[in-house]
Protein backbone atom coordinates (compact mmCIF):
# COMPACT_ATOMS: atom_id res chain seq x y z
CA UNK A 1 0.00 0.00 0.00
CA UNK A 2 1.42 3.42 -0.91
CA UNK A 3 0.08 6.79 -0.06
CA UNK A 4 1.36 10.73 0.01
CA UNK A 5 1.26 10.52 3.86
CA UNK A 6 1.50 8.13 6.57
CA UNK A 7 -0.07 9.39 9.61
CA UNK A 8 1.35 7.22 12.82
CA UNK A 9 -1.37 7.63 15.83
CA UNK A 10 -4.86 8.31 16.06
CA UNK A 11 -5.13 10.83 18.64
CA UNK A 12 -5.85 14.51 18.42
CA UNK A 13 -2.89 14.68 16.64
CA UNK A 14 -3.44 12.33 14.14
CA UNK A 15 -7.06 12.74 13.87
CA UNK A 16 -7.08 16.28 13.35
CA UNK A 17 -4.05 16.44 10.81
CA UNK A 18 -5.85 13.79 8.80
CA UNK A 19 -9.33 16.05 8.94
CA UNK A 20 -6.71 19.01 7.67
CA UNK A 21 -5.68 16.82 4.88
CA UNK A 22 -8.44 15.41 3.94
CA UNK A 23 -10.27 18.49 3.76
CA UNK A 24 -7.27 20.54 1.37
CA UNK A 25 -7.90 17.22 -0.76
CA UNK A 26 -4.39 15.73 -0.14
CA UNK A 27 -3.76 11.92 -0.17
CA UNK A 28 -3.20 9.85 3.17
CA UNK A 29 -3.73 7.40 5.91
CA UNK A 30 -3.55 6.95 9.31
CA UNK A 31 -2.75 3.42 11.63
CA UNK A 32 -3.80 3.41 14.90
CA UNK A 33 -2.40 0.84 17.75
CA UNK A 34 -5.45 0.29 19.30
CA UNK A 35 -9.07 -1.14 18.62
CA UNK A 36 -10.27 2.83 19.30
CA UNK A 37 -9.42 5.95 18.37
CA UNK A 38 -8.69 9.00 20.79
CA UNK A 39 -5.84 8.19 22.40
CA UNK A 40 -5.15 9.93 25.77
CA UNK A 41 -8.89 11.36 24.59
CA UNK A 42 -11.13 8.32 26.38
CA UNK A 43 -14.38 8.09 28.06
CA UNK A 44 -16.54 5.75 30.35
CA UNK A 45 -19.76 5.19 28.35
CA UNK A 46 -22.80 4.71 30.73
CA UNK A 47 -25.57 3.90 28.70
CA UNK A 48 -24.65 6.08 25.73
CA UNK A 49 -23.15 9.31 28.12
CA UNK A 50 -19.90 9.55 27.64
CA UNK A 51 -17.29 10.65 31.16
CA UNK A 52 -13.74 11.65 30.72
CA UNK A 53 -11.10 9.47 31.73
CA UNK A 54 -8.30 11.21 30.16
CA UNK A 55 -8.46 15.27 29.70
CA UNK A 56 -11.65 17.22 31.04
CA UNK A 57 -10.94 20.79 30.59
CA UNK A 58 -10.30 23.22 27.90
CA UNK A 59 -9.70 26.85 28.96
CA UNK A 60 -10.93 30.50 27.14
CA UNK A 61 -8.54 32.40 25.04
CA UNK A 62 -7.55 28.52 23.55
CA UNK A 63 -9.10 29.53 19.89
CA UNK A 64 -8.67 26.60 17.75
CA UNK A 65 -10.37 23.85 19.85
CA UNK A 66 -13.20 26.67 20.17
CA UNK A 67 -13.25 26.68 16.84
CA UNK A 68 -12.96 22.96 15.98
CA UNK A 69 -15.55 22.52 18.55
CA UNK A 70 -18.06 25.20 16.70
CA UNK A 71 -16.91 23.71 13.54
CA UNK A 72 -17.46 19.87 14.66
CA UNK A 73 -21.39 21.15 15.79
CA UNK A 74 -20.41 21.12 19.36
CA UNK A 75 -20.46 23.28 22.03
CA UNK A 76 -18.83 24.28 25.37
CA UNK A 77 -20.04 24.71 28.86
CA UNK A 78 -18.47 25.68 31.95
CA UNK A 79 -17.27 23.76 34.56
CA UNK A 80 -19.57 23.40 37.55
CA UNK A 81 -17.74 25.57 40.63
CA UNK A 82 -21.09 26.26 42.59
CA UNK A 83 -21.37 25.69 46.21
CA UNK A 84 -18.97 24.65 49.03
CA UNK A 85 -15.18 22.85 48.77
CA UNK A 86 -14.36 20.64 50.39
CA UNK A 87 -10.95 19.80 52.81
CA UNK A 88 -10.05 16.57 53.89
CA UNK A 89 -7.35 16.72 56.89
CA UNK A 90 -5.06 14.24 57.49
CA UNK A 91 -6.89 13.58 60.59
CA UNK A 92 -9.40 12.13 57.82
CA UNK A 93 -11.69 15.66 59.38
CA UNK A 94 -13.78 16.98 56.72
CA UNK A 95 -13.96 21.01 56.71
CA UNK A 96 -15.75 23.10 54.52
CA UNK A 97 -14.52 26.32 51.83
CA UNK A 98 -10.76 26.26 53.05
CA UNK A 99 -10.78 27.68 49.11
CA UNK A 100 -8.85 25.84 47.05
CA UNK A 101 -8.53 23.31 44.19
CA UNK A 102 -12.01 25.04 42.32
CA UNK A 103 -11.35 24.99 38.31
CA UNK A 104 -13.99 27.87 38.08
CA UNK A 105 -13.59 29.28 34.16
CA UNK A 106 -12.66 26.35 32.67
CA UNK A 107 -14.58 24.87 29.78
CA UNK A 108 -15.62 21.50 29.06
CA UNK A 109 -16.95 20.07 25.73
CA UNK A 110 -20.80 18.76 25.49
CA UNK A 111 -20.93 15.11 25.93
CA UNK A 112 -16.98 14.65 26.97
CA UNK A 113 -14.05 15.26 25.03
CA UNK A 114 -14.87 12.11 23.40
CA UNK A 115 -17.23 14.11 20.99
CA UNK A 116 -14.33 15.77 19.94
CA UNK A 117 -12.37 12.70 18.64
CA UNK A 118 -15.18 11.13 17.51
CA UNK A 119 -16.90 14.06 15.91
CA UNK A 120 -13.59 14.01 14.19
CA UNK A 121 -13.27 9.99 13.26
CA UNK A 122 -16.71 10.13 11.55
CA UNK A 123 -15.80 12.59 9.33
CA UNK A 124 -12.82 10.95 7.74
CA UNK A 125 -12.99 8.23 4.91
CA UNK A 126 -12.75 5.51 6.74
CA UNK A 127 -10.97 3.75 4.12
CA UNK A 128 -8.02 5.43 4.81
CA UNK A 129 -7.89 4.78 8.98
CA UNK A 130 -6.69 1.53 10.00
CA UNK A 131 -7.34 0.52 13.89
CA UNK A 132 -5.84 -1.83 15.57
CA UNK A 133 -2.55 -1.32 13.29
CA UNK A 134 0.88 -1.33 15.55
CA UNK A 135 3.71 0.11 13.85
CA UNK A 136 6.77 -1.95 14.51
CA UNK A 137 9.16 -0.54 12.52
CA UNK A 138 10.02 2.56 10.18
CA UNK A 139 13.09 3.34 7.46
CA UNK A 140 13.79 6.08 5.47
CA UNK A 141 12.40 5.12 1.91
CA UNK A 142 10.27 5.85 3.88
CA UNK A 143 7.94 3.33 5.20
CA UNK A 144 6.54 1.32 7.98
CA UNK A 145 6.36 -1.89 9.05
CA UNK A 146 2.87 -2.99 11.05
CA UNK A 147 2.85 -5.72 14.09
CA UNK A 148 0.96 -7.84 11.08
CA UNK A 149 3.18 -8.17 8.42
CA UNK A 150 1.70 -5.20 6.37
CA UNK A 151 3.76 -2.59 4.72
CA UNK A 152 3.51 0.65 4.49
CA UNK A 153 4.89 3.31 1.61
CA UNK A 154 4.37 6.63 1.60
CA UNK A 155 6.26 10.06 0.65
CA UNK A 156 6.33 11.07 3.88
CA UNK A 157 5.77 9.92 7.66
CA UNK A 158 4.51 12.22 10.34
CA UNK A 159 4.59 10.52 13.88
CA UNK A 160 1.81 11.53 16.06
CA UNK A 161 2.72 9.50 19.00
CA UNK A 162 4.03 10.59 21.95
CA UNK A 163 8.00 11.30 22.13
CA UNK A 164 9.68 9.01 24.23
CA UNK A 165 7.36 6.28 22.25
CA UNK A 166 8.41 7.68 18.75
CA UNK A 167 12.27 6.91 20.01
CA UNK A 168 10.93 3.04 20.78
CA UNK A 169 10.15 2.49 17.15
CA UNK A 170 12.92 0.39 15.31
CA UNK A 171 13.94 3.05 12.69
CA UNK A 172 16.54 2.27 10.00
CA UNK A 173 18.72 3.95 9.73
CA UNK A 174 18.76 4.54 13.70
CA UNK A 175 17.88 8.31 14.51
CA UNK A 176 21.09 10.52 14.89
CA UNK A 177 21.95 9.85 18.93
CA UNK A 178 21.21 13.23 19.43
CA UNK A 179 17.67 13.08 18.37
CA UNK A 180 17.09 10.27 20.40
CA UNK A 181 18.23 11.64 23.77
CA UNK A 182 15.55 14.57 22.82
CA UNK A 183 12.97 12.52 21.96
CA UNK A 184 13.61 10.57 25.15
CA UNK A 185 13.79 13.64 27.18
CA UNK A 186 10.46 14.47 26.57
CA UNK A 187 8.35 13.93 29.50
CA UNK A 188 4.50 12.68 27.95
CA UNK A 189 1.88 14.96 29.37
CA UNK A 190 -0.19 13.41 32.12
CA UNK A 191 1.07 10.04 31.67
CA UNK A 192 1.83 9.78 35.73
CA UNK A 193 -1.27 10.03 36.84
CA UNK A 194 -4.43 8.10 37.38
CA UNK A 195 -8.19 9.41 37.11
CA UNK A 196 -11.14 7.59 39.05
CA UNK A 197 -14.63 8.37 37.84
CA UNK A 198 -17.72 7.38 39.62
CA UNK A 199 -21.30 7.76 37.97
CA UNK A 200 -24.41 8.54 40.01
CA UNK A 201 -28.28 8.97 39.31
CA UNK A 202 -28.17 12.91 39.84
CA UNK A 203 -25.44 15.27 41.08
CA UNK A 204 -26.88 14.81 44.33
CA UNK A 205 -23.92 16.95 46.59
CA UNK A 206 -25.27 19.86 44.67
CA UNK A 207 -28.42 19.28 46.98
CA UNK A 208 -26.08 20.14 50.06
CA UNK A 209 -24.41 23.14 48.55
CA UNK A 210 -21.16 21.38 47.74
CA UNK A 211 -19.35 22.13 44.23
CA UNK A 212 -17.96 18.64 43.99
CA UNK A 213 -14.46 20.12 44.67
CA UNK A 214 -12.59 18.78 47.18
CA UNK A 215 -8.78 18.38 48.26
CA UNK A 216 -7.51 15.68 50.86
CA UNK A 217 -4.71 14.67 52.60
CA UNK A 218 -5.27 11.43 53.41
CA UNK A 219 -6.55 10.12 49.73
CA UNK A 220 -6.03 7.81 47.47
CA UNK A 221 -7.94 10.94 45.79
CA UNK A 222 -5.69 14.26 46.34
CA UNK A 223 -8.19 16.15 44.11
CA UNK A 224 -11.46 15.87 43.12
CA UNK A 225 -14.37 18.12 41.13
CA UNK A 226 -17.80 17.63 39.51
CA UNK A 227 -17.54 15.39 36.20
CA UNK A 228 -21.41 15.10 35.48
CA UNK A 229 -23.05 15.83 32.16
CA UNK A 230 -24.17 19.33 31.08
CA UNK A 231 -27.97 18.04 31.29
CA UNK A 232 -27.29 16.66 34.53
CA UNK A 233 -28.96 13.33 33.47
CA UNK A 234 -26.57 11.73 35.57
CA UNK A 235 -23.77 12.70 38.56
CA UNK A 236 -20.30 12.47 38.56
CA UNK A 237 -17.45 12.82 40.71
CA UNK A 238 -13.90 12.28 39.43
CA UNK A 239 -10.47 12.39 41.20
CA UNK A 240 -6.69 12.00 40.53
CA UNK A 241 -5.12 9.84 43.02
CA UNK A 242 -2.07 11.23 45.01
CA UNK A 243 -0.36 7.93 45.02
CA UNK A 244 3.05 7.35 42.61
CA UNK A 245 3.13 5.02 39.82
CA UNK A 246 5.07 2.20 41.64
CA UNK A 247 2.18 2.02 44.96
CA UNK A 248 -0.80 1.96 42.82
CA UNK A 249 0.49 -0.46 40.67
CA UNK A 250 1.38 -2.51 43.98
CA UNK A 251 -2.10 -1.48 45.46
CA UNK A 252 -3.99 -2.66 42.22
CA UNK A 253 -7.83 -3.38 41.81
CA UNK A 254 -8.11 -2.30 45.82
CA UNK A 255 -7.64 1.48 44.82
CA UNK A 256 -10.72 1.67 42.93
CA UNK A 257 -12.77 1.04 46.28
CA UNK A 258 -10.79 2.75 48.59
CA UNK A 259 -11.46 6.10 46.43
CA UNK A 260 -14.97 5.17 46.72
CA UNK A 261 -14.69 4.60 50.11
CA UNK A 262 -13.38 7.88 50.27
CA UNK A 263 -15.86 9.84 48.13
CA UNK A 264 -18.46 8.47 50.71
CA UNK A 265 -16.25 10.11 53.93
CA UNK A 266 -16.22 13.61 51.68
CA UNK A 267 -19.91 14.12 50.32
CA UNK A 268 -21.80 11.18 52.23
CA UNK A 269 -23.09 7.62 52.13
CA UNK A 270 -24.66 8.19 48.86
CA UNK A 271 -21.12 8.28 47.30
CA UNK A 272 -21.08 4.52 48.04
CA UNK A 273 -23.63 3.14 45.88
CA UNK A 274 -21.96 4.82 42.02
CA UNK A 275 -23.89 3.39 38.88
CA UNK A 276 -20.23 2.63 37.60
CA UNK A 277 -16.73 3.41 38.48
CA UNK A 278 -13.45 3.56 36.72
CA UNK A 279 -9.65 3.86 37.52
CA UNK A 280 -7.70 4.85 34.77
CA UNK A 281 -4.23 4.37 35.46
CA UNK A 282 -2.16 5.82 32.51
CA UNK A 283 1.20 5.16 33.77
CA UNK A 284 0.31 1.37 32.82
CA UNK A 285 -0.97 2.46 29.19
CA UNK A 286 1.76 1.41 27.25
CA UNK A 287 0.53 3.25 24.09
CA UNK A 288 0.67 6.53 26.12
CA UNK A 289 3.66 5.99 28.80
CA UNK A 290 7.44 4.49 29.01
CA UNK A 291 8.57 3.64 32.20
CA UNK A 292 10.36 6.96 32.47
CA UNK A 293 7.26 8.49 32.32
CA UNK A 294 6.29 6.62 36.36
CA UNK A 295 7.36 9.91 38.01
CA UNK A 296 5.79 13.51 36.35
CA UNK A 297 7.50 16.42 35.68
CA UNK A 298 7.94 18.77 38.36
CA UNK A 299 5.60 21.12 36.89
CA UNK A 300 4.19 22.26 33.16
CA UNK A 301 7.61 21.67 30.89
CA UNK A 302 7.69 24.08 28.44
CA UNK A 303 7.22 21.93 25.13
CA UNK A 304 8.34 22.76 21.57
CA UNK A 305 10.51 20.57 19.03
CA UNK A 306 13.26 20.30 19.72
CA UNK A 307 16.25 21.35 16.55
CA UNK A 308 17.69 17.68 16.76
CA UNK A 309 14.59 16.00 15.45
CA UNK A 310 13.58 18.86 12.60
CA UNK A 311 15.19 17.34 9.75
CA UNK A 312 15.46 13.68 10.26
CA UNK A 313 15.60 11.93 7.12
CA UNK A 314 15.42 15.16 4.90
CA UNK A 315 11.84 16.17 5.78
CA UNK A 316 10.49 13.07 5.12
CA UNK A 317 9.81 12.08 8.81
CA UNK A 318 8.08 14.76 10.53
CA UNK A 319 6.33 15.01 14.15
CA UNK A 320 2.91 16.66 15.18
CA UNK A 321 2.24 15.39 18.95
CA UNK A 322 1.00 17.96 21.78
CA UNK A 323 4.66 17.43 23.33
CA UNK A 324 5.97 19.37 20.07
CA UNK A 325 3.58 21.98 19.47
CA UNK A 326 4.35 25.68 19.36
CA UNK A 327 2.37 26.40 21.89
CA UNK A 328 -0.05 24.90 24.56
CA UNK A 329 2.09 21.62 24.33
CA UNK A 330 0.97 18.92 26.15
CA UNK A 331 -2.81 20.35 26.02
CA UNK A 332 -5.65 19.66 24.04
CA UNK A 333 -5.06 22.88 21.88
CA UNK A 334 -1.24 21.89 21.79
CA UNK A 335 -2.40 18.80 19.69
CA UNK A 336 -4.27 21.05 17.39
CA UNK A 337 -1.12 23.53 17.41
CA UNK A 338 1.10 20.61 16.43
CA UNK A 339 -1.39 19.01 13.64
CA UNK A 340 -2.23 22.87 12.24
CA UNK A 341 2.01 23.47 11.57
CA UNK A 342 2.50 19.97 10.27
CA UNK A 343 -0.35 20.64 7.67
CA UNK A 344 1.04 23.95 6.84
CA UNK A 345 4.17 21.98 6.10
CA UNK A 346 2.81 18.97 4.50
CA UNK A 347 0.66 21.49 2.34
CA UNK A 348 3.63 24.23 1.48
CA UNK A 349 5.55 20.74 -0.11
C1 LIG B 1 -5.48 12.04 32.81
C2 LIG B 1 -5.26 13.11 31.79
C3 LIG B 1 -5.81 14.36 31.98
C4 LIG B 1 -5.60 15.37 31.03
N1 LIG B 1 -6.23 16.58 31.21
C5 LIG B 1 -6.16 17.50 30.25
C6 LIG B 1 -7.01 18.65 30.28
O1 LIG B 1 -7.85 18.80 31.20
N2 LIG B 1 -6.88 19.57 29.28
C7 LIG B 1 -6.01 19.41 28.23
O2 LIG B 1 -5.95 20.29 27.35
N3 LIG B 1 -5.24 18.29 28.13
C8 LIG B 1 -5.30 17.34 29.10
N4 LIG B 1 -4.59 16.17 28.96
C9 LIG B 1 -3.67 16.03 27.81
C10 LIG B 1 -4.41 15.62 26.51
O3 LIG B 1 -5.07 14.41 26.72
C11 LIG B 1 -3.39 15.49 25.38
O4 LIG B 1 -2.80 16.76 25.13
C12 LIG B 1 -3.93 15.00 24.03
O5 LIG B 1 -4.93 14.04 24.17
C13 LIG B 1 -2.75 14.48 23.20
O6 LIG B 1 -3.17 14.03 21.94
P1 LIG B 1 -2.08 13.47 20.91
O7 LIG B 1 -2.81 13.01 19.72
O8 LIG B 1 -1.02 14.51 20.71
O9 LIG B 1 -1.38 12.24 21.66
P2 LIG B 1 -2.05 10.80 22.11
O10 LIG B 1 -3.45 11.04 22.55
O11 LIG B 1 -1.09 10.24 23.07
O12 LIG B 1 -2.09 9.98 20.76
C14 LIG B 1 -1.06 9.12 20.35
C15 LIG B 1 -1.68 7.96 19.62
O13 LIG B 1 -0.62 7.15 19.05
C16 LIG B 1 -1.00 5.79 19.18
N5 LIG B 1 0.22 4.98 19.08
C17 LIG B 1 1.22 4.87 19.98
N6 LIG B 1 2.18 4.05 19.51
C18 LIG B 1 1.77 3.63 18.29
C19 LIG B 1 2.35 2.77 17.30
N7 LIG B 1 3.55 2.18 17.47
N8 LIG B 1 1.65 2.56 16.14
C20 LIG B 1 0.44 3.16 15.93
N9 LIG B 1 -0.14 3.97 16.85
C21 LIG B 1 0.52 4.21 18.00
C22 LIG B 1 -1.65 5.74 20.56
O14 LIG B 1 -2.44 4.57 20.73
C23 LIG B 1 -2.48 7.03 20.54
O15 LIG B 1 -3.77 6.81 20.00
C24 LIG B 1 -4.79 15.13 29.88
C25 LIG B 1 -4.23 13.85 29.69
C26 LIG B 1 -4.47 12.86 30.62
C27 LIG B 1 -3.89 11.47 30.39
Amino acid sequence: MHTQTLIIGGGLSGLSLAYRLQQAGHDYRLVEAHARLGGRIKSLDVNGTKFDLGPSWVWPGQTRVTQLVSDLGLHLFEQWSTGDQLYEQPTREVLRNTGFMSMAGSLRVAGGTTALTDALAARLDPAKVQTNAKVMSINDSPAVELADGQTITAARIVLCLPPRLAAQLQASPAFPSAALAALRAIPTWMAAHAKCIAVYPKPFWRESNLSGDASSRCGPLVEIHDASPEDGAYGALFGFVGLPADIRSEAGAALLPAAIDQLARLFGPVAKEPLAAELEDWSQAPLTSTPEDALAPPGHPSYDMPKAVQDIWQGKLIFAVTEMAPDNGGLIEGALAASEKAAAQILAS
